[in-house]
């Protein structure tokens, strides 16, 4: 009987794996791991945000 075996994920940043029922910043290990995502994510939305401004001319293809 297996059943009671509890879900384990890895956290999206440093791959340790966690019980989702253990973890107060689930998905993530840690608080500390949940805010390196975050500002990863911010980082990369500053990138992409930053690139369009010089695909301005004229032709906008779907
Ligand atoms: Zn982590």
């Amino acid at each position: 009987m297996n059943s009671a075996l509890p879900e384990q994920v890895p956290c999206p940043t440093c791959k340790k794996k966690i019980r989702k029922d253990q973890s107060a910043h689930y998905p993530f290990c840690s608080e500390r791991c949940q805010l390196v995502d975050l500002g990863q994510w911010l980082k990369e939305g500053y990138r992409i945000e930053g690139d369009e401004p010089l695909n301005m001319n004229g032709d906008d293809e779907d």
